[in-house]
């Protein structure tokens, strides 16, 4: 059984009092949340120390948005794997499609980040997937097939997750259809060499098609952006079925 992986990914939203105030909303909701599932949340920087001293005792795994691949070094900007373990981070959204098309990140890159993670004992969430144009001209499964095969030159694979997600649904409230969610993230199984590594989907995930999503046998978990800002969506995502 693969293990099913809910992760928010707040990006860059929430200062201290705004992630306090969040918290206090959600964890009522993981009263009724069912064991078979992880619940994540990846926040900035600055509201680590603060959820690793609040979610002492709550099944919530703290989870970060970058690394960095020296363990420390003249990199301005940058934060180490020892400064997120320190701080209790068990997760780091590797290669998002924001990193990738904003701020210069490479397959390169992306691979030095993902086995940094791992050495410093903290699982990277991989994100891959296509933009619009690639998909309308065909370009989807040689682009992914790609992005893997460049991103995981030796990582190692009992310890990951990826995140199929389409460029294209990424905030757009433009959903990629379950059934085709599904099939890609099919696809991505057979190309890698650990069939438990669990994968998920992300971009517009929302409460409304949450159980739908999750009912898709090859999709183990989901990567939410906007609907993990609130309480109540994100309460109703992770508590989905
Ligand atoms: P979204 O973002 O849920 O707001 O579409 C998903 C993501 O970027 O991980």
């Amino acid at each position: 059984m693969r293990k099913k992986v809910i992760a928010g990914n707040w990006k860059m939203y929430k200062t201290q009092a705004e992630a306090q105030e969040f918290l206090q909303g959600f964890l009522k909701h993981l009263t009724e949340t069912p064991d078979d599932r992880e619940v994540v949340l990846c926040v900035p920087y600055t509201d680590l120390w603060l959820l690793s001293k609040n979610l002492h005792g709550s099944r919530i795994r703290l989870g970060a948005q970058n690394i960095h691949w020296a363990a420390e070094g003249a990199y301005t900007g940058e934060i180490s794997g020892p400064m997120l373990a320190e701080a209790g981070v068990r997760y780091v959204v590797v290669g998002h499609s924001e990193r990738r098309q904003y701020f210069g990140e490479t397959d390169d890159t992306v691979n030095l980040r993902l086995k940094a993670a791992q050495e410093f004992g903290i699982t990277p969430i991989l994100c891959v997937g296509e933009t619009k144009q690639q998909r309308s001209t065909g370009q989807t499964e040689p682009f992914i097939f790609n992005q893997l095969e460049n991103d995981l030159v030796d990582v190692d694979q009992s310890n990951l997750v990826i995140a199929y997600e389409p460029i294209w649904a990424i905030g757009t409230g433009d959903t990629c259809e379950p059934d085709e969610a599904n099939r890609v993230i099919g696809l991505i199984r057979e190309q890698i060499d650990n069939p438990d590594v669990p994968i998920q989907y992300g971009g517009s995930v929302k409460p409304d098609n949450i159980d739908v999503i999750m009912a898709q046998p090859e999709i183990d978990g989901v990567l939410v952006g906007g609907a993990s800002l609130t309480p109540d969506s994100f309460g109703r995502i992770v508590n989905f079925g």
